[in-house]
């Protein structure tokens, strides 16, 4: 019998991957989620259940201030595949996904948020992405009804400044819901840096990515943590990582600045040898001023943000102290990153 030609998938052609005998490796990050768990659990393991692969779940308590902790162990006791890290604090978010990552031991690494916002049918996808060959398929929000206009217009005006002003292209509307092959966490385990702008990060790697739409759901119960001074926050984290254009750009303001000011100069001294001194020029003066004293503070400023960030990495500090680990084979780290 003569078996037929393999497919040819353009542009690239890739070995065809296999699920059998794989492990899958979720990773949750928990903060004050106590309502949303058992939700969370039945679906997920519902989903996975339905993958033929072997799984674990890695939960992150990031110092939950509820009874979070108490309620993934409760799992973990009914469910020894779901493990659970216990953060000696709150590192927020991106934080506690990276302490997650760096436990995991699946051959592929699906990051998801306890709220269902992330739907876990779409692994089912992911996965057959990854046989395809991708190493990364992320899913992308084809609407985002879910949210406020304000927070659609925001979240729209931070992926284009990113884009334009650094050198990888953030996928628009793609959140940390994604299926990552080893490799690729492998890369992103590696990345030394404190400031761990995820988003960022996976665009960063690179690999075979591929985008799989998705409508995102409302938050299935609690409420988001995110507010507009930490979500501001949080662009300013992802561009200054990512970017060098702010602190650049002041060379070239200033130059011109200083180009118009020698301009102006040469015209008001040729105005006073021609027609004598006029009335004194105040208001002109005082916009002068005001307006130099704005840019010099605009531009200190975003020096203070680049250096308070090499502060920051320079220290050195772990990204994040592990207080307890329930369900690891090894001894608990006292601290990771
Ligand atoms: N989260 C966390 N630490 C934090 C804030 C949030 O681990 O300091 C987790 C939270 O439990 C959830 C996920 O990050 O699993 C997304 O948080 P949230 O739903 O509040 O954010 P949004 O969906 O509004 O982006
Ligand atoms: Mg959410």
């Amino acid at each position: 019998m003569v078996s037929a030609p393999p497919a040819v998938q353009a542009p690239f052609s890739v070995p065809a991957r296999a699920r059998a005998g794989k492990r899958l490796s979720i990773v949750a990050p928990c903060f004050n989620e106590q309502e949303v768990l058992d939700l969370f659990f039945a679906r997920i393991e519902e989903e996975l259940a339905k993958l033929g692969l072997d799984y674990e779940i890695v939960c992150v308590n990031d110092g939950s201030r509820d009874h979070t902790l108490a309620v993934l162990l409760a799992h973990h006791q009914r469910n020894p595949r779901i493990k659970v890290i216990n953060l000696a604090r709150n590192f927020g978010k991106e934080t506690a996904l990276s302490a997650g990552l760096d436990v995991t031991t699946g051959d592929m690494v699906v990051p998801i948020d306890v709220d269902l916002q992330d739907p876990p049918e779409l692994i089912g996808q992911f996965v057959e992405a990854w046989e395809a060959g991708a190493d990364v398929a992320y899913g992308v929000r084809v609407d985002r009804r879910a949210d406020t206009p304000l927070k659609r217009f925001t979240a729209q005006g931070f992926y284009r400044a990113f884009n334009r002003l650094s050198d990888v292209d953030l996928p628009y509307n793609a959140g940390d819901f994604r299926l990552m092959d080893k490799r690729v966490v492998e890369v992103l385990r590696k990345l030394p840096e404190r400031n761990r702008f995820m988003k960022g990060l996976f665009a960063w790697v690179g690999f075979r990515q591929e985008a799989i739409p998705y409508a995102r759901p409302e938050r299935a119960a609690g409420t988001s943590s995110w507010r507009y001074w930490k979500l501001w926050n949080f662009a300013l984290d992802g561009i200054t990582s990512f970017s060098t254009a702010p602190i650049r750009v002041w060379s070239y303001v200033g130059l011109i600045a200083g180009v118009l000011a020698v301009g102006v100069a040469g015209l008001l001294v040729l105005r006073t040898l021609l027609f004598g001194r006029d009335v004194p020029g105040y208001p002109s003066l005082m916009v002068v001023i005001l307006m130099s004293f704005g840019l010099q503070m605009l531009a200190i400023g975003s020096l203070g943000e680049y250096v308070a960030r090499i502060y920051q990495e320079v220290k050195g500090r772990p990204l994040y102290v592990v207080m307890d680990r329930y369900g690891f084979d090894d001894a608990p780290p006292f601290a990771g990153g």
